[in-house]
């Protein structure tokens, strides 16, 4: 071994510490032993292996499904003067057979390639190798538990068990505790340790918005891109025509934007990523289908369009913001529309009972009236101690009261009807309304008819949605959404128990608030015009050199230089992600423009 990993962070990536777990991850991967690494999207996995690979003297294979990442991550690497390449079907014979050359040679360090091509060639050149690891990236794929199976996964265990002394590392970002296994099992690791890091991704703000009509959200989205000028961003819309509505719609505002569905020809969609990698486009507003083969570090924000189906693809979709660490803005607007249209969808489709149930966990979130990070994590398995301080909760926490009364006039309309009727008979009851739907069932004769007509029909929804989310009523969504009894909400209902209810904050009063952009957009004006030209020649040198131009330097790094002023190589050198390549191609370049702002 040549270099100590924490030699190799500084002078090849720049990086001055590790992140929780690389370190251990590192060391026992260099002690020849295999590893379970799950980590959120942005947490760092590919440096648990990359650092190994140039600790070894022989070379890393790394295994990823997703061809266009590769590309990608080969490129920041050779940018930090790693020699890596790849091998997978987008390549040409001469190039295949120059990749192979060269891995023969024992010129390439690490060598991303797709499992088929694995499997292909693992009994040809592959064997003449000296390999010291092997990385399988995006490792759910291996089981079928998983939301994204791919069959040539399952190959890689004969692969494996070809290489009984050669250390694997397994990495991902989801698996629960059943595909955890299941995965281990299926790529044949041996006495693995599992390393989980922590899911919270601090620097997201999580912002969540109502019942906020078309027109209105449109608008504020306009607003929103407007104040991010020249940063780039992510748009999910449920549908297809709601992508390109809203890219027209910001368009017209003049802003760089193109839309990307399923409905688009490869070569379309090949051409708007590409155009987004390299910051010519702006913001994209996409399906979900956009995203997973991507690894742009400077999303700036991620907006929901509509609700997502559930919270494993939300947290997926807001973690493609702020991969460099940067704080970074997430906004989820919805509609009680959107939950029903999903639901037909559900009715339709494969295990409509589970989907109908992550479904309403999603939308519980989003009505949720305590910190939202807390919520997120505690689906996820991890339990904050504190409010998190950066989601719109925390930011205008709501007034509680004792709201025992009420929730027991709603909980004895519940017993009265029956359990049979849902939401919005139930509040017509209450309320003592004369609507024909309430003389046909002959609830005006029930004694609760009438019991709550003080409180609006807006502020009884809200109540109800609280009593669900805090486990007193449950949403029988599979009996025409027909509300149920806890056995909590019994107690509460006899005087066992008593609970809190927050009055609601009017729509009017909502959309009122300053949105969460509006507060950090005026605090964060530091050296923003150095920032500004930075950025610039980053720009101009990504175009001379066909790169994308966060890997050039991500934001991170310009935002450092940008507040430290580095004037000599040595200060050039401690800004994080300048490692020694980086320093000596475009050090000088970089240290002229922040010299002109230097008084
Ligand atoms: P993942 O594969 O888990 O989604 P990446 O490996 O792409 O995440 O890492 C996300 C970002 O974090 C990358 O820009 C990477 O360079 C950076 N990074 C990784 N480790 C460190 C570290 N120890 N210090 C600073 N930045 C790091
Ligand atoms: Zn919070």
């Amino acid at each position: 071994m040549l270099k100590s990993p924490q030699t190799l962070l500084k002078n090849v990536f720049g990086y001055d510490e590790f992140r929780p777990l690389q370190q251990e991850i590192i060391d026992r991967t260099l002690s020849g032993n295999d590893s379970f690494v799950l980590m959120p999207t942005g947490g760092g996995k590919s440096m648990c292996f990359q650092i190994p690979a140039l600790c070894f003297d022989g070379i890393t294979l790394v295994v990823s499904p997703l061809i266009s990442l590769m590309k990608d991550q080969v490129q920041a690497l050779q940018s930090n003067g790693v020699k890596a390449d790849f091998f997978n079907s987008s390549i040409s014979p001469q190039e295949e057979s120059n990749v192979i050359e060269r891995a023969t040679k024992g010129e390439i360090q690490l060598l991303y390639l797709s499992p088929e091509k694995l499997i292909a060639v693992s009994n040809t050149w592959l064997k003449k190798l000296n390999i010291k690891l092997v990385a399988i990236d995006e490792a759910h794929c291996v089981s079928m538990w998983g939301h994204d199976f791919r069959p040539e996964y399952t190959q890689l265990k004969v692969f494996r068990n070809s290489l009984p002394d050669v250390p694997f590392m397994a990495l991902t970002a989801t698996a629960d505790k059943s595909a955890r296994t299941d995965i281990e099992e299926q790529l044949g690791l041996k006495k693995s340790k599992l390393f989980i890091s922590s899911f919270d991704r601090k620097n997201l703000s999580i912002e969540v918005r109502g019942q906020v009509p078309k027109k209105k959200k449109l608008q504020e989205i306009g607003q929103f891109v407007g104040q991010k000028e020249n940063e780039s961003g992510i748009i999910y819309c449920l549908s297809r025509k709601n992508t390109e509505e809203v890219a027209d719609y910001l368009k017209a505002d003049g802003h760089s934007v193109a839309f990307y569905h399923a409905g688009m020809n490869p070569e379309e969609r090949e051409r708007v990523q590409t155009e987004f990698i390299h910051d010519n486009t702006k913001i994209i507003v996409a399906t979900i289908a956009f995203g997973m083969g991507i690894d742009k570090s400077n999303v700036r924000w991620v907006i929901h369009y509509n609700l997502p189906k559930n919270l494993e693809g939300y947290y997926q979709e807001i973690g493609r913001a702020g991969r460099d660490g940067l704080p970074s803005e997430t906004r989820l607007y919805y509609n009680m529309r959107d939950f029903v249209l999903y639901s037909q969808f559900a009715d339709d489709g494969a295990n409509p009972t589970m989907q109908k149930d992550k479904l309403s966990r999603m939308l519980q979130f989003a009505e949720a009236k305590s910190c939202r990070r807390k919520i997120l994590l505690s689906y996820f398995g991890e339990h904050l101690t504190k409010d998190c301080g950066n989601c719109d909760v925390c930011d205008n926490p709501p007034k509680d009261f004792d709201g025992t009364l009420l929730a027991q006039k709603a909980l004895s309309g519940i017993a009265r009807m029956r359990e049979k009727e849902g939401i919005t008979m139930l509040i017509n009851v209450l309320r003592g309304s004369n609507n024909a739907e309430v003389h046909a069932a002959g609830y005006f004769q029930l004694k609760t008819y009438g019991v709550g007509a003080e409180v609006s029909f807006f502020n009884w929804r809200d109540y109800i949605v609280q009593l669900a989310n805090q486990g007193l009523i449950e949403i029988m969504y599979s009996e025409g959404s027909a509300l149920k009894i806890s056995p909590i909400g019994w107690k509460v209902l006899k005087g066992e128990e008593t609970i809190k209810l927050t009055l609601p904050v009017s729509a009017k009063e909502k959309n009122k608030r300053e949105p969460r952009s509006m507060k950090m957009a005026a605090e964060e004006k530091v050296n923003a015009d150095l920032f500004t030209e930075l950025k610039k020649l980053r720009y101009s040198i990504s175009q001379k050199k066909k790169l994308p131009a966060y890997i050039i330097f991500n934001d991170k790094s310009l935002k450092a230089m940008a507040s430290d002023l580095p004037g000599t190589e040595n200060e050039f050198l401690a800004i994080s992600g300048v490692g020694m390549n980086k320093m000596e191609q475009y050090g000088t370049k970089f240290m002229e423009v922040i010299k002109r702002f230097k008084t």
